[in-house]
């Protein structure tokens, strides 16, 4: 604004002064020929007035010789009006002669005219007689002459005056004109002038902001413009540097960001390797931090379990750290990136300990720039607290792995503890059964004999069934299956309910039955012994009033036996546990429900065999459905 304001203003003083003297011009020039015209009706007046005195004198001069000659009294006349009105015109002459020449000039006409009067017409006319006398005449004539001569001398000066006057007013006006043009042309030259220094004042910064603009566009991020030219511009330039002052910021501050991001990338891919040697990660991980932050060494110790401690540092023969570092650095928190007091330019942070293993640190020596910036800062903690958190998994990982293998161990002890046992029992158990049987068939007992006698049996035969659920379930006693066969499954599930139904009534237990068409292949005593486990279980856990329902059908490729019962359902929490050896349900425990815990791991290792699955939904004290479902046969019309 300021600058245009100006450049207006000047322009407008400039307008203003060409104006003012084209006025000037006119009124000068007026003037001049005002003047000149004055000058020249005075002269012209002046050449007229001595025509006149001339004029008026011959008129006198023609009266009086007419009277010398004739004596008449009329010539007089012409005398006397000649004679007055050439001195009116000559005291008129002299009193506006403009310089002394011209007056003297007419002082001498004037002389003349006097001689002319006194010398020659006075004397005549005094005589007031014919004069005949050609002496006197030609005296006369001689006196006119030189009045004649007088008045051409001043006609001849007038007339030089005049002719001076117009070379004078001539030169004059052509001065006037020639300073007002020279004027004009200042002014003319001085809005060129000012037009032009504007234009270099506006187009030279105009032409860095120009320049400045390029080279940005073109990647320099350090082109800035200098500061010239009016305010505005300078204004202008400031604003632009500015602003890119601030991109190069910002972009400096964004490349960091994703170098930062790339260094945390490849220390996250070098954390997920696995490498045969331990400390080849770790060796790895100092020298990617160390390059990435122009370290001078890099420290760091962790322990992954008991007895497995390292110690890595690059470059290798980098000098050891003083003990004394290495406790106040272990002691720090976790996950925090700190200064180390005594060790100028180091930064350290601490890794998490435990029971098993003493707490790790990572350490970064970087005396040459001992300035860490807080994007630094943040980095280092942030890669600090990545490795803390896979040296934790590994620990995790270790101790999952020991825990496994202790936990087969003894998986495989008790494998070995049961067999041993249910190997031991059948052939007691096969003697006291037999020989409890002989007895009791051979009668002559007594009624408590017998009854003590029924109660062995009883519970031998329990037991005998606990050792063939075992022996199903014994991994290293291998089953004898028979050959797969089509079993038609609508018949297996009537004869298992028709079966069991007895069982059920005598509980005053509900049972229902609704079969569909389902063949499987397979081994048929197998799947009903799956199957009848889970119906004695349906019965077992229904109280009296309850139902219990077997169905079957077919659900596309799969046949689907469900039983479900009214029962007391199975709590939330042991429901995934149901289908492992020896799991009881606490509800189950609790009402002192007898059983072993293994029909249902026998049922799931059944239908697994026979490529299906069981699955059980269940809410507690209301009932359970257990679920077969098993790829079935194609059907018979099929
Ligand atoms: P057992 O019946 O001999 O205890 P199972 O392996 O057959 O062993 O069953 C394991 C446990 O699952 C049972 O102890 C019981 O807690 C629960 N259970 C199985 N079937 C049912 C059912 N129909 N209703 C309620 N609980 C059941």
């Amino acid at each position: 604004m300021k600058l245009r304001r100006r450049v207006a203003a000047g322009f407008a003083v400039l307008c203003l002064l060409f104006l003012a003297l084209v006025t000037l011009q006119l009124v000068v020039g007026d003037r001049l020929q005002t003047q000149h015209a004055d000058r020249m009706a005075r002269i012209d007046w002046m050449a007229d007035s001595n025509r006149s005195i001339l004029q008026f004198m011959t008129d006198a001069e023609t009266g009086v010789r007419g009277f010398q000659l004739t004596g008449d009294i009329d010539y007089l006349r012409p005398y006397d009006t000649g004679r007055a009105g050439a001195f009116v015109e000559l005291t008129r002459l002299i009193a506006r002669a403009p310089d002394a020449g011209i007056e003297k000039l007419v002082g001498d006409e004037r002389v003349a005219v006097d001689r002319w009067l006194y010398g020659y017409a006075i004397p005549i006319v005094n005589a007031g007689v014919v004069d005949t006398d050609a002496a006197r005449a030609a005296h006369g004539k001689a006196l006119f002459d030189q009045l004649r001569t007088a008045n051409g001398a001043a006609a001849r000066a007038i007339a030089a005056e005049r002719d001076a006057t117009v070379a004078t007013d001539r030169r004059t006006i052509g001065q006037v004109q020639l300073l007002f043009a020279g004027l004009a042309v200042l002014v003319l030259v001085t809005g060129l002038a000012m037009a032009y220094v504007h234009q270099r004042h506006l187009l030279q910064p105009v032409e860095y902001i120009r320049q400045t603009l390029r080279r940005l566009a073109d990647g320099d991020l350090g082109a800035r413009a200098e500061q010239t030219g009016p305010a505005e511009m300078r204004a202008v330039i400031g604003t632009l540097n500015d602003l890119a002052a601030e991109i190069q910021r910002l972009l400096t501050a964004e490349q960091a960001r994703a170098d930062t991001g790339e260094v945390r990338q490849r220390i996250a891919a070098e954390l997920r390797t696995e490498r045969e040697d331990p400390t080849e990660n770790g060796r790895r991980l100092a020298r990617m931090l160390g390059a990435a932050l122009g370290a001078e060494a890099v420290y760091g110790q962790y322990a992954v379990g008991r007895g497995a401690a390292f110690s890595v540092s690059w470059p290798e023969n980098a000098p050891a750290l003083a003990p004394d570092v290495v406790r106040r650095v272990r002691a720090g928190q976790p996950g925090k990136a700190r200064d180390v007091a005594g060790l100028p330019g180091a930064l350290a942070v601490a890794m998490t300990g435990d029971d098993d293993c003493a707490a790790g640190l990572l350490l970064i020596n970087r005396p040459a720039r001992p300035d860490w910036t807080d994007d630094e800062r943040a980095l280092v903690a942030g890669l600090g607290r990545d490795i803390d958190h896979a040296i934790r998994q590994q620990r995790l990982a270790l101790r999952q792995s020991r825990l496994i293998s202790e936990l087969r161990v003894l998986d495989e002890q008790k494998d070995v503890f049961v067999s041993t046992v249910t190997h031991e029992l059948r052939t007691p158990l096969t003697s006291i059964l037999g020989y409890s049987e002989m007895l009791s068939d051979g009668g002559g007992l007594t009624p408590m004999q017998e009854r003590g006698l029924a109660a062995i049996l009883r519970n031998a035969h329990r037991l005998q069934a606990t050792v063939a659920d075992l022996l199903l379930l014994d991994r290293n006693n291998e089953r004898i299956g028979a050959e797969a066969v089509p079993v038609d499954l609508a018949v297996m599930v009537t004869g298992v309910h028709d079966e069991l139904a007895a069982a059920a009534r005598s509980k005053n237990v509900d049972t229902t039955l609704e079969v569909g068409a389902a063949r499987v292949r397979g081994d048929s005593v197998q799947l009903e012994r799956a199957l009848r486990k889970l119906t004695d279980n349906a019965i077992k856990f229904t109280p009296p009033g309850g139902r219990v329902e077997l169905c079957l059908s077919a659900e596309g490729p799969n046949a689907v036996i469900s039983i479900t019962d009214t029962g007391m359902g199975i709590p939330a929490d042991d429901l995934p546990g149901v289908f492992t050896p020896f799991h009881r349900a606490t509800n189950a425990m609790d009402e002192a429900v007898q059983g072993t815990g293994l029909g249902l791991a026998i049922v799931r290792n059944i239908i697994a065999e026979h490529g299906g699955t069981v699955s059980v939904r269940s809410a507690l004290g209301q009932g359970s459905t257990f679920t077969i479902v098993l790829p079935a046969l194609a059907t018979v019309a099929a």
